[in-house]
């Protein structure tokens, strides 16, 4: 693959922790200048990318906030003057209950956050990538986006909202140059699985039960889908819920 990521920009949320922090290592590598966003700021993620000799700002974020995301896509022109790539990821499990016992507080907070969240940055990105004439936006959905999950009501409707927003966006970004998609991660190696489990044996192996190829996947793995989605080699690719799953849909 050609290195075309090179002294581009990538804003990357949710970039401390998990699949988004694997994800702004993986573009520092390939030379990306990274914007880091978060509601928590994590020291040791600028660090390593400082160390490979990358460039990366951190900007804390509350991606359901409107205010923070404008000033989030100002500050990224203002230190890098451009946003070539955009992966949308910042996201929470909320708690667990079924859907009678589902509190408003969860809904609101879950839906805000992952779903709201996505739809506000997109429309601060769009505009600024819409002055180049080119972009690339992934949505982080999951397979609680193309699949039901008991027990987590608010988590699966916002991630299944990605989707529909993802393609509407897609849609409407067809002819002018930015394309549009989202990833859908199987069960994943971080601390947001690990709250899940509670780094309990039994319920890590309930969680890789799920997977057909028996393991959980590393986010590393997601990242390389992002970036083969933001990638030229993509060119032809928008619209589409790309799962990243290890076989969990295709059962
Ligand atoms: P994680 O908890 O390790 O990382 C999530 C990051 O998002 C954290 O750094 C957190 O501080 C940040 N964040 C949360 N709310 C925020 C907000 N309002 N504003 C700014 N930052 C915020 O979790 P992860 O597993 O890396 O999850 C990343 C994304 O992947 C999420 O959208 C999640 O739903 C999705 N996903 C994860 C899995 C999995 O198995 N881990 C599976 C499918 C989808």
């Amino acid at each position: 693959m050609e290195n075309t990521f090179k002294d581009k920009v990538a804003l990357i949320t949710g970039g401390s922790s998990g699949i988004g922090r694997a994800t702004a290592i993986a573009f520092a590598r390939k030379g990306t200048k990274v914007v880091i966003a978060d509601w928590i700021e994590n020291e040791e993620t600028m660090d390593l990318i400082e160390n490979l000799g990358g460039e990366a700002v951190f900007v804390q974020c509350d991606v359901s906030k409107s205010a923070d995301v404008k000033a989030l896509i100002e500050k990224t022109i203002a230190t890098f003057g451009r946003l070539d790539y955009a992966f949308n990821n910042a996201g929470i499990e909320g708690t667990s209950a079924p859907v009678q016992d589902c509190s408003e507080e969860n809904w609101d907070k879950t839906i805000d956050v992952n779903l709201k969240g996505i739809w506000l940055c997109m429309k601060y990105q769009i505009p600024v990538m819409l002055e180049k004439g080119k972009g690339s936006i992934v949505n982080c959905s999951s397979v609680a986006g193309l699949v039901g999950f008991q027990g987590l009501p608010a988590y699966v409707a916002s991630k299944h909202g990605v989707i529909g927003l993802t393609k509407t966006a897609a849609l409407e970004c067809a002819k002018l140059g930015i394309r549009v998609n989202a990833v859908c991660p199987g069960v994943i190696q971080t601390p947001m699985i690990d709250r899940l489990t509670g780094k309990k044996k039994e319920a890590e192996a309930q969680f890789t039960s799920l997977e057909p190829v028996g393991r959980f996947g590393q986010p590393e793995e997601i990242a390389c889908s992002v970036m083969w989605l933001c990638s030229d080699e993509a060119s032809f690719v928008t619209g589409i819920a790309m799962p990243v799953d290890g076989g969990f849909v295709a059962q």
